[in-house]
Parts: structure tokens; sequence; C-alpha cells
């Protein structure tokens, strides 16, 4: 049996159930967080996930609202009783963690930025490492060994998909590579089919599929509004197809 990831009495991650973190790609304003924490209340979803600062690929595309989103973040999650995920994109990141979020989030891209590992490994919160988009299983390991050898065992690692020669994906959802950890390690593991898609309508197959595999939990991205959000729209569920997939998902226990 795994260790579970615990803040104060309740278990947000344990091999015994199937959890789910979602909310925005980032955080854009007040009112739409707040429809979003309604919403994982009425469902019994505890994270609430948003961008405050973004690694876009181009610098021409919204980068994040930095501190005022933190802000927002930790107040609705608050009011609503839920946990707040966010990304910690460097170094100096590390005391807007501190203060406004509770679960940190290593991005793709800086799964081997071993400085910040390093850092993570003194943090007193728990840790979700992406997969790198080209790295192997054996180099997440390790990335993890950073953060667990710094001090700090509460790690969950997250697939969120690799780089393939497949185009009709954005990236390619290895699900059995995070089967394989899952089974072989004692770290637990859950699945980010928003970014492993980049397809709203593939979403909630991969999030079914990540349940029957037996991971044990998604990150999904929702949105009021995905055709209007400022990144990742066409991949962010809207809250009426959320609920379906959770209803679906509700279905399976
Ligand atoms: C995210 O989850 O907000 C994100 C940027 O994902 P990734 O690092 O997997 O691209
Ligand atoms: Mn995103």
């Amino acid at each position: 049996v795994k260790d579970s990831i615990c803040i104060g009495n309740d278990t947000l991650f344990s091999d015994e159930n199937f959890c789910i973190i979602a909310g925005p790609c980032a955080v854009e304003d007040e009112q739409s967080l707040i429809a979003t924490a309604e919403l994982l209340r009425k469902h019994n979803v505890r994270m609430l996930r948003g961008g405050v600062n973004k690694m876009r690929t181009s610098p021409h595309s919204f980068q994040g609202l930095g501190e005022s989103a933190a802000k927002m973040l930790n107040n609705v999650a608050r009011e609503y009783g839920l946990y707040s995920v966010s990304e910690i994109t460097c170094i100096n990141e590390i005391d807007l963690i501190e203060r406004y979020i509770d679960i940190a989030l290593v991005g793709t891209r800086n799964m081997q930025n071993t400085p910040l590992l390093k850092e993570l490994g003194k943090l007193q919160k728990p840790v979700i490492l992406k997969r790198g988009m080209a790295s192997t299983v054996q180099e997440w390991l390790l990335a993890a060994e950073y953060i667990r050898l710094g001090g700090n065992p509460q790690i969950i690692l997250c697939e969120r998909g690799i780089r393939t020669f497949e185009q009709c994906t954005r990236y390619t959802l290895d699900l059995a590579s995070a089967v394989f950890v899952s089974q072989n390690y004692p770290y637990l593991v859950i699945t980010d089919p928003s970014h492993a898609t980049g397809n709203s309508s593939l979403v909630p197959p991969m999030v079914l599929a990540s349940r029957a595999a037996g991971v044990n939990g998604c990150m999904i991205e929702i949105h009021l509004s995905p055709q209007t959000a400022l990144c990742d729209g066409e991949q962010m569920l809207d809250f009426i197809q959320f609920e379906k997939l959770i209803e679906k998902l509700e279905g399976l226990q």
C-alpha cells in the first residue's frame, strides 16, 4: 500500500480513490474562478487548479496574471473549502507558492530543472511532478528522486503526454508508462489528458481510460467558456461536458 498524500485531515491522493484536480489553464478573473469552485464543490472535487505564471511556447501568448492570480486562487479555494494547485515556474516563485498555493506543480518544461527540484525538496507541501515531454520514465523517476532526497516525500507523478511522431493529438498520452510506474514504484501517479491530447473531445475518454487502467487520478482543464479562454481553449471542457464526465466516473464506482 502506498502512502497517501494528505493536507491536515484531508486525504487528497491515495491508492484507494480516483482523485480529480480541475480548473482553468490559467486564472483569468475572479467571477469565472468562483463559478468553477462552485461546480467543483457540487461534485465533491477537492482540488482547484489554475495557472498563475504560465510557461508559454510563444512570448506573444498570455503569460498569466502572476501574484494577483495566486491571491485570487487562494481566496477562492479558502472560501469554497478547496485546495489550490498551481505551477511553480522558477525558484524565485517559492515565496508565492509558500504563501498562496497548497499543492505545487512542476510543469513539463521544468522536469529537469534540478535547482528547482532541490528547492522543492525543502518545501513542506505536496508536489505534482509532470513528466518532461521528451523524457524517459527513468529520467522522470530520477527527477522525483531530487525532490525526495531533498526531504520532501509528498510527490505525485503526472503523465501529461510525450512528443511522438503523431500529429493528430497535441502530445501522446503514454498511459502504459503511467501504469508501469504505478505498478513498480511507490509513487502515486495521475494523468493529464487535457495537455496530452489538446482536444476536448478526447479528454473524457482518456480520463475514463486512466481510471480503468488503475492510475490514481486525473488533472482536467475546465472553463466556463472555452471558446473565449485566454489559453488552451481547444482542450478545456465546458461545465456541461465536465458534469457529464463526472457522472460517468460515478457510474463506475
Ligand atoms: C499546466 O498544467 O498548467 C501546464 C502548463 O502543463 P504542462 O507543463 O504539462 O504543459
Ligand atoms: Mn494548459
